[in-house]
């Protein structure tokens, strides 16, 4: 059987990861080492300034006092015998897309795997009504990990898989949309008189991109989108580069 390594961003208690892990346990052997508390937006952060505390709470189970790319680290360079052949992130509770994905723990961790050379996937499920369930994305990915594990991903790249609730039953291969959502701030008082904000956010509904994946999840089809580490945007490199003369000659000024 295949190695596969679960975490999450929303805690090892979380029902979408116990969703996941239990469907994957049919197909794989299964490690989970996930933050002890939810890390949602966390990103691709790391704990620096602090010891990262961790404890085995199960066979095969150990939850980490860290962000979900702490959770990767040690998983990869302590607390796996080897490195496993997929990590599959999730399934988040909410969706993970647009720009939103640069603040994601959930996409943060598997960027983190495919740092350290292990092909890695996002799970989100993106909810329209109201109560979660995480047995069809889960039973969508333990489709879905077989033939990545087959077919092998491209180094440094991820797939972003956006699951609506309800899903009717297409797939769709999707970019990454702009942002999906408006930031908005509730000001208030707490009880020691000290002023806050509170950070939340608005969904946008105009403006959305026929090809990419927050319209896949509108129409009800799981969005998978490929995402990729580097970040340089080749274009932009070329139009440039005749920048760098100009500033070695002021610089010589
Ligand atoms: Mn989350």
């Amino acid at each position: 059987m295949p190695n596969i390594l679960i975490t999450n961003d929303d805690g090892i208690q979380a029902p979408g990861l116990r969703a996941l892990a239990e469907s994957i346990k049919e197909i794989a052997e299964v490690t989970v080492v996930a933050p002890l508390h939810e890390r949602s937006a966390a990103a691709q952060s790391l704990t620096l300034r602090q010891p990262i505390y961790y404890e085995q709470v199960a066979e095969r189970e150990y939850a980490v006092d860290g962000t979900p790319a702490d959770a990767m680290i040690l998983a990869f360079h302590t607390l796996l015998g080897e490195k496993p052949d997929l990590v599959i992130s999730g399934i988040n509770r909410g969706g993970n897309m647009g720009e939103n994905v640069y603040y994601s723990g959930t996409v943060g961790a598997a960027m983190e795997a495919a740092i350290n050379h292990v092909p890695a996937i996002a799970v989100s499920v993106a909810l329209r009504g109201k109560e979660y369930d995480f047995e069809p994305a889960a039973r969508f990915t333990r489709s879905l990990a077989p033939l990545i594990m087959k077919e092998g991903l491209p180094p440094g790249v991820i797939l972003n898989v956006n699951v609506p609730q309800p899903w009717t039953g297409s797939v769709r291969f999707t970019r990454q949309s702009s942002k999906i959502t408006r930031n908005l701030l509730k000001p208030g008082t707490d009880p020691r008189g000290r002023n806050y904000f509170w950070l939340h956010e608005q969904q946008l509904v105009e403006g959305i991109e026929p090809d990419t994946d927050i319209a896949a999840v509108r129409d009800g089809a799981i969005s998978i989108t490929p995402l990729e580490l580097d970040h340089t945007h080749a274009a932009s490199l070329n139009h440039l580069s005749h920048w760098a003369k100009r500033l070695e000659a002021s610089a010589k000024r």
